[in-house]
């Protein structure tokens, strides 16, 4: 077992290369769910640390961008090699803030792993357009060019690979980055900032400002900050994305969800019990593609209700740093009450509480934020724990007649992150993908979280913005296309033209 993370001194920032204390005099407590205990405080940063942070990118810019793309991979290379090193230490570091368990924070380590390999292939990534002779004696080619100091804003609920979606790929392209993490797992954010430096990162390229909303809205408000990336709930993905838009600058907002696994007829109904447990109650259900829903078609539910019940149930709810456990605590004393409260609210609205999660003790861990696992049936479209997103390990099963309706009650939903469909039927698996309103689709697959090279993006209210993240829409969201047209005096025509250019 790795020992649980210890170092209690404060998180701060870093600029410039090196720890930054910055100006700023509040702080917030980090907890350990597991204990409930506060394990050390981070500092919330100020305007002036936002200008701090852009003013070290911006004079690392120039350098950095003129870095040939093969030098910038050797980077991120060494990079790749010090992360896989470190894995175990990373792993331990987000349990111990999160409260997931140890296996599935290692693998949150591995899928930012993955991105950050994908950037190391970033020459050929970058290489762009080229035509000979569009018109007599002329070329014309395309290029990518970096935008210069973007931002990144991240969730609580995957400290390390969030940020891997983001930064990786930003720097690779020759952008400056400055990362604004989640203030409840922060420390997360500093072990990779020390990692990309002993990689031989020049300093300015990557910076961390810690805080809250005044850095994010100084962020958003910095005229040199040309991109934001956003993770979070919809309704501040929705702020970020029209604030940012409004201000002239590129944005992509990743918001919430509220994920369906429709379970047919002739699913394998053992391997959509596996599916359904895992994806529910993964990670606390804290998991922006958490199944919260199972859409149970014409006689399912009879059959995997009772496997349902029994494996609610059975699950083993400890402290994360415990390798038996299969699902931890939840983040803070009140995402527990909030996910607590919406059981509540279950209940009153007439939904049928098969396994009630509600007030669950680990003995020897009486104080951390642990709730067990609960799962609702006879839930219906109408109900609020339906309709909005719990974020904790609620499962809640809604009851339908045929495919057609469980479709529709999927394109209904506000949400269009991930959906799921368990069958043995090629055609019904072939026009749920190309029916289905949601962005990333799993047939058999209960999350279906994109490989690197094919980029990360929900639907309808998951989503603000144009481009999903990573892969090659994220190389085009930090970077922009020039075209040049090229010709040489010896083929160059005497004369003015004063007609549209047409190919000669
Ligand atoms: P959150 O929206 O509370 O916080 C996200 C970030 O926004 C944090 O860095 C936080 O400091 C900042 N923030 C919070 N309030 C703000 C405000 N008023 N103004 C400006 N910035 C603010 O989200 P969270 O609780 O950390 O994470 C869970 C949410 O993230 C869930 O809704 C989950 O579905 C979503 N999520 C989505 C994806 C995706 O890819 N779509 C991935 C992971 C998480």
């Amino acid at each position: 077992m790795t020992a649980p993370y210890s170092d209690s001194a404060d998180v701060i920032h870093f600029v410039s290369g090196e720890r930054f204390a910055g100006s700023g005099t509040r702080s917030q407590a980090v907890f350990n769910p597991a204990t409930g205990a506060v394990a050390r405080q981070v500092r919330l940063g100020t305007v002036e640390d936002i200008d701090a942070a852009v003013a070290s990118g911006l004079a690392a810019f120039p350098r950095w961008a003129d870095t040939p793309p093969i030098r910038r991979a050797r980077v991120m290379l060494k990079f790749l090699e010090l992360m896989n090193q470190h894995k175990d230490e990373l792993a331990a570091i987000i349990t111990a803030e999160h409260g997931k368990v140890l296996s599935d924070a290692a693998g949150e380590v591995s899928r930012g792993i993955d991105i950050i390999e994908f950037a190391c292939g970033i020459p050929q990534l970058l290489k762009g357009d080229f035509t000979d002779q569009v018109s007599t004696g002329m070329d014309n080619w395309t290029l990518r060019q970096p935008l210069g100091v973007v931002a990144g804003i991240t969730p609580f609920n995957f400290p390390c690979m969030v940020p891997c979606w983001m930064f990786p790929v930003a720097i690779a392209a020759g952008n400056c980055f400055i990362l604004k993490p989640s203030e409840r797992d922060p420390s997360a954010s500093l072990f990779m900032a020390r990692l990309l430096k002993q990689a031989g990162l020049p300093d300015g390229v990557f910076n961390v400002v810690q805080g809250d909303k005044t850095v994010v809205d100084a962020l958003l408000h910095h005229a040199d900050v040309k991109a934001v990336s956003f993770v979070g709930s919809t309704p501040i993905a929705n702020y970020i994305y029209e604030t940012g838009a409004r201000l002239g600058k590129r944005v992509q907002a990743l918001g919430g969800a509220k994920n369906h696994m429709v379970v047919m007829p002739d699913a394998d109904i053992d391997q959509a019990v596996d599916g359904l447990i895992g994806a529910a109650y993964g990670s606390a259900g804290e998991r922006c593609m958490a199944i919260s829903v199972a859409v149970l078609v014409g006689d399912v539910a009879d059959k995997i209700m009772p496997k349902l019940e029994a494996r609610a149930r059975e699950l083993v709810i400890r402290n994360g740093m415990d390798a038996a456990a299969e699902m931890g605590p939840v983040v803070t004393g009140q995402a527990l009450e909030r996910i607590e409260n919406y059981i509540a609210l279950g209940v009153e609205e007439g939904a049928k509480l098969v396994v009630d999660g509600r007030n669950y003790k680990v003995p020897g861990h009486e104080q951390g934020f642990f709730t067990g696992g609960t799962l609702f049936d006879n839930v219906t479209p109408e109900m609020r724990i339906y309709k909005e997103e719990i974020f904790g390990p609620v499962l809640s099963c809604v009851r339908v007649g045929d495919f057609a309706q469980a479709v529709k009650l999927v394109n209904d939903h506000e949400f269009g992150n991930g959906v799921a469909c368990y069958t043995r039927d090629g055609q019904v698996a072939r026009e749920f993908a190309r029916r289905i309103e949601v962005g990333m689709v799993g047939i058999n697959v209960p999350i279906p979280v994109p490989m690197a090279w094919h980029g990360f993006g929900g639907w309808k209210r998951s989503l603000f913005g144009d481009m999903h993240a990573y892969g090659e829409e994220g190389v085009r969201f930090y970077t922009r296309q020039k075209s040049v047209m090229q010709r040489w005096p010896d083929d160059t025509t005497r004369g003015a033209e004063f007609a549209m250019p047409t190919a000669k």
